[in-house]
């Protein structure tokens, strides 16, 4: 793994320092040292350490630590890379997308596209990653390549407590159990597909909703901005879900009714930004009356996908 480590198949000496950060899972295996830090860890099965000369002969997979697992992110455009990997006559690898963009080596300017990196694509195909969400009960092991379009699907994402006094961080389902434990009181209940009215206060920046029978979290945000308040509905849920959540709002006031219906974007955490127009619906200042409030009907519809 030596190596690996120090650039020889990975980048080629190019340097990785303006790359930005990404987490790397680990495959911790039972026969793993004690003390390492383990999101830098990948395992690699047995064959790959008869490919890359790491000499060892054992019957079962070998634990390996990498100290810079982005050696096996493309140095150009810093996605992980699949096959086919290219590279230069001296060695400076790249991904299929930036061979095919750039048609020359970025480090040496010699062409490329015509030489396949063979060695570092059995490495890619053999490199097992464990999925970053491990400490909160996700158990894919997935190869390096395919770790981010995992990640985008993994249903073990943490998500964070509403409320900024609490630090409460766990998958969506451990988290409306929390809510409903801890901060039962503090969330206004509804029921999907069924009209929920409520009065908002002007300057209320945001309110918990908690589906009855499932326990969901959403968060209806009322933000002002220059033209006046902007409200939109998140869930807080991990990214990809099964079924489309759409709400719609219907603001009245003094004979004026605004409606706006979208689909409610998937959040793991609760922001104070001021969501777009086009994902919110404006209600001008004087909507809200003499005494700076607002009647809002709302309904969230579940419907799978
Ligand atoms: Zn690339
Ligand atoms: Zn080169
Ligand atoms: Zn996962
Ligand atoms: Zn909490």
């Amino acid at each position: 793994m030596e190596k690996i480590s120090s650039g020889k198949l990975g980048d080629g000496g190019q340097s990785s320092s303006k790359r930005p950060k990404r987490s790397t899972s680990a495959n911790e295996q039972t026969n793993e040292p004690q003390g390492h830090e383990e999101r830098d860890d990948i395992c690699c099965a047995r064959s790959v350490a008869q490919q890359v000369g790491a000499g060892r002969s054992t019957n079962g997979p070998v634990s390996w630590i990498v100290s810079d697992p982005e050696l096996l992110d493309c140095p150009i455009c810093f996605e992980p890379l699949t096959s086919p990997v290219f590279q230069c006559e001296d060695g400076h690898i790249v991904c299929s997308l930036c061979c095919t963009r750039l048609g020359r080596c970025s480090t040496c300017l010699l062409p490329v596209g015509n030489i396949r990196c063979r060695a570092i694509e059995i490495v890619l195909e053999s490199v097992k990653a464990r999925c970053p969400n491990t400490k909160y009960g996700c158990n894919e092991t997935m190869s390096y390549s395919l770790q981010k379009v995992h990640e985008q699907t993994c249903q073990h994402v943490p998500c964070s407590c509403p409320f900024s006094h609490c630090n409460f961080i766990s998958t969506s389902t451990k988290l409306y159990q929390h809510f409903s434990e801890k901060h039962q009181n503090s969330a206004v209940h509804f029921m999907y597909n069924r009209v929920l009215n409520i009065v908002l206060n002007v300057d209320n920046k945001f309110i918990v909703l908690q589906e009855e029978k499932y326990g969901d979290l959403f968060i209806l945000k009322n933000m002002i901005e220059r033209r006046g308040n902007v409200i939109s509905v998140t869930y807080i849920a991990p990214p990809a879900r099964k079924e489309s959540l759409v709400y719609d709002l219907m603001a009245r006031s003094g004979g004026i009714t605004r409606r706006f219906q979208s689909l409610a974007k998937t959040i793991q955490k609760r922001d104070d930004n001021i969501p777009a127009l086009e994902e919110s619906l404006l209600v001008p200042a004087d909507m809200f009356g003499y005494y700076g409030q607002l009647k809002l009907q709302i309904r969230i519809s579940k419907s799978r996908n």
